[in-house]
C-alpha cells in the first residue's frame, strides 16, 4: 500500500512532537569571561600544567576565546517563500561541513551533513541549510540531537511533505583516546513524512545522500 497520496502522516509530528529539541533563539555567549578565564587558569593548573610559564600567560583567555566562538553561531534570518512553482521533488544540499562538541568530553566531532526536504506549501533559500546545520552544531552536543534537531527545526518551519537529515562525523572522543579507532564514521539520520513513509521518495533521498562524488 503507498502512502504517496496522503500529506504528511500525523505520526511524523506526534513522533516529533515527542522529541525534545530545546531550540536557542540567541547565540551563546560566555556570561562571564573573568570566571571562564580563572576557572581555565585552575584547570590547568589541576592538569599539572605550568600556567605561569610565560608562553602560557594567554592560554587561559585563549581557551575560553576559542570554547566562545565553537559555541556561537551567526544568527540568520530563517524566511521561507512561497512554493509558487509547485515544485515537488525532493530538495537536497548534500556533504555540508560541520563541527561540533561533544557533550561528554567536550572533543570535536567533525563532519559533513546531508539535509533534504519535500516542499510543501513553502520553500526556504539553499544557504539556510546550511545555517540550521550551524545553530545546532555550535553547541554542546550529541550527534543523535543534533540530527533531530535540524529535521525538528524544518519541519516547524517550513512544515514539508517530508524532511530527511543524514549526518556523518568523526567523533575525535573516540578517534584520539578511548578505543582509538581513527577515521571512524558515525552515521545518523533523521527521517520525517514522505521521505520515511514513502518507500521511493525514502530510497531516493538515502540515495541522493549517499552518491558522495568524494566517495
Ligand atoms: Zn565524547
Amino acid at each position: 500500500m503507498s502512502h504517496s497520496n496522503r500529506p504528511v502522516p500525523s505520526s511524523g509530528h506526534d513522533r516529533m512532537a515527542l522529541v525534545p529539541f530545546p531550540q536557542r533563539d540567541h547565540p551563546r555567549r560566555p556570561s562571564d569571561r573573568v570566571a571562564a578565564e580563572r576557572a581555565a587558569r585552575e584547570l590547568l593548573t589541576a592538569l599539572d600544567i605550568d600556567v605561569t610559564d610565560e608562553n602560557l600567560a594567554e592560554t587561559p583567555r585563549r581557551m575560553v576565546d576559542a570554547y566562545a566562538e565553537l559555541l556561537t553561531s551567526e544568527p540568520f534570518d530563517a524566511t521561507t517563500f512561497p512554493n509558487d512553482g509547485a515544485y515537488d521533488e525532493l530538495v537536497l544540499v548534500r556533504s555540508i561541513p560541520f563541527h561540533s562538541l561533544c557533550e561528554h568530553h567536550l572533543l570535536p566531532f567533525i563532519g559533513v551533513a546531508h539535509v533534504g526536504y519535500l516542499p510543501g506549501e513553502r520553500i526556504i533559500g539553499l544557504s539556510k541549510l546550511a545555517r540550521v546545520v550551524e545553530l545546532f552544531a555550535r553547541d554542546l552536543q550529541v550527534q543523535e540531537r543534533m540530527t533531530s534537531q535540524i529535521a525538528g527545526w524544518l519541519q516547524e518551519h517550513l512544515d514539508p511533505k517530508g524532511v530527511g537529515v543524514v549526518l556523518e562525523a568523526e567523533h575525535l572522543c573516540m578517534t584520539l583516546r578511548g578505543v582509538q579507532k581513527p577515521g571512524t564514521q558515525t552515521l545518523t539520520s533523521a527521517l520525517h513524512g514522505l521521505v520515511r513513509d514513502d518507500a521511493r521518495t525514502r530510497q531516493e533521498f538515502l540515495a541522493l545522500a549517499r552518491d558522495d562524488p568524494r566517495g
